[in-house]
């Protein structure tokens, strides 16, 4: 007994009891007596009871609870209490007179945790509350510090402070940690059962602790990812710790691996276990890729992938992004049949960010939806100036992400920045990719008809970059295929533009003008133009432009003698 109270005060803080007591003098005595070593809250009947309960829940530790009272009896006090799971774990005891035994089964009935009975002995309630005090204390920090049930792994907490005992009583020893991650596990739930599924993770954690190598200790830290102290190896083999795995349970299962090497001991266990987690998600979902280690490049990678997420709404706000503009060659006339809009960020602190390392971010973030309606509106400003400036009219391509289909008024949207800026319709083009079309067709469909119907052109981007199919080209409403850079790359490389050739072909008999992208040299200029290419967009005939530098090529262009290429 004397050790429960110890334990209590050992922990500091006085608890707070809430009494509920109907007679006065039982209640004063009551409240006298734990006043001892606890603070009190005093209710004279179920109904203030129940009202004192909501008012304190999160102070509470324990409810004394007289049977029989007016308005609300203890009866009907435990029912209502026991109903609302914010009480869960809140222990009542029940007073009740020593003849009473039916009483006492319908109070455990409905919850109640312990009994002291009438006329209160101020001993006995004082032992009986401190032990149901302390046992509740300690069975949710036991539940908090122990083993998973299913894996027999430690719990996540356990894990964690083992791990921090372990690296401070052996300074001098280096370890690693290893943060392991099955690949797709919520399918392989729904497809093989919680059960089986149970099985794999139990299955998994015996494999990786009997042959991870240098296994010290193991804890499950999330569904299905396990964390692993293991001590330092100089060199994680490509394949990881997965070579150590047998036949598991479920077949066909991937599981993939995040290290962090020579755990850095100023650092929390758990802030460890996210960086293996942030390698992990590295190699996540991508097949033959096992390992990854946390290091020093992916630190600056996520580093300043947290900068871009951090900076960009104000970038926005700050104009710290500009419109750039690559000329389209127009095979038949030989003078500039297009441009395509490229945002730039030039960023106060890191300087020029490439579209190619912000985009994907902000396609995770779903902010290129925004960005995208900034380029439109700086697209059609730009068609007006050239207007002002009597430049030749030329349309302006602007890329849509495929995020930016999910927006179901993108047409309407568009639509209204053009109208707006009184921007002819026929003078804007949509660049899609066919990742957009893959994952959303019935509305890529639809928006592009629309589209088309309100005027607009509509370009598939980057075809042949590897995901085309010809079911896309069937099914999408376009006016133009752009072939992608890496075909005349390729074709360069080898020196055979048979590919380039006959899809140029392809794109003719589907009734589609063609762009081909990335042409950087007179010969390859001169291959597609022979082909049949209707423009050529490339390094060749120019970089993206700034919007001045894009006037003044336009201005230059109009003044200059017409030339034909030769297609003979
Ligand atoms: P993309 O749409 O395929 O754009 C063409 C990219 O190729 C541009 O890179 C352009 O600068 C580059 N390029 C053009 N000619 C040549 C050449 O002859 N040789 C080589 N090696 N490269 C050439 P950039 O501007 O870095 O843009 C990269 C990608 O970022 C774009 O690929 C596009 O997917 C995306 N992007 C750029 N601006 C926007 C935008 O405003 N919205 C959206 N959603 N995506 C954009
Ligand atoms: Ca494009
Ligand atoms: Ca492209």
């Amino acid at each position: 007994m004397k050790h429960a109270q110890d334990e209590l005060s050992k922990r500091g803080a006085r608890r707070k009891i809430l009494v509920v007591e109907d007679n006065d003098l039982n209640r004063e005595m009551l409240c006298a007596v734990l006043q001892q070593k606890f603070d009190t809250i005093e209710a004279t009947d179920g109904i203030a009871g129940l009202e004192a309960l909501d008012e304190h829940r999160t102070e509470l530790s324990l409810v004394l609870l007289d049977v029989y009272m007016p308005r609300c009896d203890g009866f009907e006090f435990l029912r209502r209490m026991r109903a609302d799971e914010r009480f869960d774990t809140l222990p009542v005891i029940v007073a009740t007179a020593s003849d009473s035994v039916d009483d006492e089964l319908e109070c455990l009935k409905l919850g109640a945790n312990d009994f002291v009975l009438k006329p209160y002995k101020s001993e006995i309630i004082m032992n009986r509350v401190s032990n149901m005090i302390s046992l509740r204390e300690s069975a949710s920090l036991v539940n908090d510090l122990t083993w998973d049930d299913t894996t027999g792994l430690y719990s996540k907490e356990l894990f964690y402070r083992t791990v921090e005992d372990i690296l401070e009583t052996n300074p001098n020893t280096e370890y690693d940690l290893v943060c392991s991650d099955i690949d797709g596990f919520s399918v392989l739930s729904d497809r093989y059962g919680t059960e089986k599924c149970d099985e794999l993770l139990r299955a998994l954690a015996d494999q990786l602790r009997d042959k991870l190598p240098g296994y010290v200790v193991g804890g499950r830290i999330g569904a299905d990812v396990f964390a692993f102290l293991a001590d330092h190896r100089p060199s994680w083999p490509a394949e990881g710790p997965q070579n150590a795995l047998g036949d598991l349970p479920v077949p066909n299962v991937s599981v993939k691996f995040g290290i962090v090497e020579r755990i850095d001991r100023a650092m929390t266990v758990s802030k460890a276990c996210n960086r293996a987690m942030r390698a992990l998600e590295t190699v996540k979902g991508r097949h033959g890729l096992l390992i990854a280690l946390y290091d020093d490049d992916l630190h600056q990678r996520q580093e300043l992938e947290q900068t871009i997420r951090e900076t960009m709404e104000k970038a926005l706000e700050d104009l710290q992004f500009a419109v750039f503009y690559q000329p389209k060659h127009d095979v038949s006339t030989g003078k500039t049949g297009g441009a395509e809009a490229l945002v730039r960020w030039t960023h106060p602190e890191i300087g020029f960010v490439s579209p190619g390392l912000f985009i994907p971010i902000f396609e995770r973030n779903g902010f290129i939806t925004k960005l995208d309606m900034f380029v439109w509106e700086e697209a059609c400003k730009e068609i007006k100036r050239c207007e002002e400036l009597g430049l030749p009219a030329i349309p302006i391509s602007v890329n849509a992400s495929r995020l930016d289909f999910d927006v179901p008024d993108l047409p309407a949207r568009i639509c209204a920045i053009a109208d707006k800026h009184g921007v002819d319709h026929a003078l804007l083009h949509v660049e899609l990719t066919e990742s957009a079309y893959a994952e959303n067709p019935d509305a890529v469909v639809r928006m592009l008809n629309e589209l088309k119907g309100l005027g607009f052109s509509t370009e598939l981007d980057d075809f042949g970059a590897g995901y085309s199919s010809l079911v896309s080209l069937n099914t999408l409403p376009l006016d133009v295929m752009k072939l992608d850079m890496s075909m005349v790359r390729q074709a360069t490389a080898t020196g055979d533009f048979r590919i380039v050739e006959s899809t140029i072909k392809l794109a003719q008999v589907l009734g589609l003008k063609t762009v081909v992208e990335g042409v950087e040299t007179a010969e390859e200029a001169r291959r597609v133009t022979e082909m049949g290419c209707d423009l050529i967009q490339g390094y060749y005939y120019s970089r993206p432009l700034s919007k001045d530098d894009f006037e003044e090529y336009l201005r230059d262009n109009a003044n200059e003698q017409q030339d034909v290429p030769d297609t003979h």
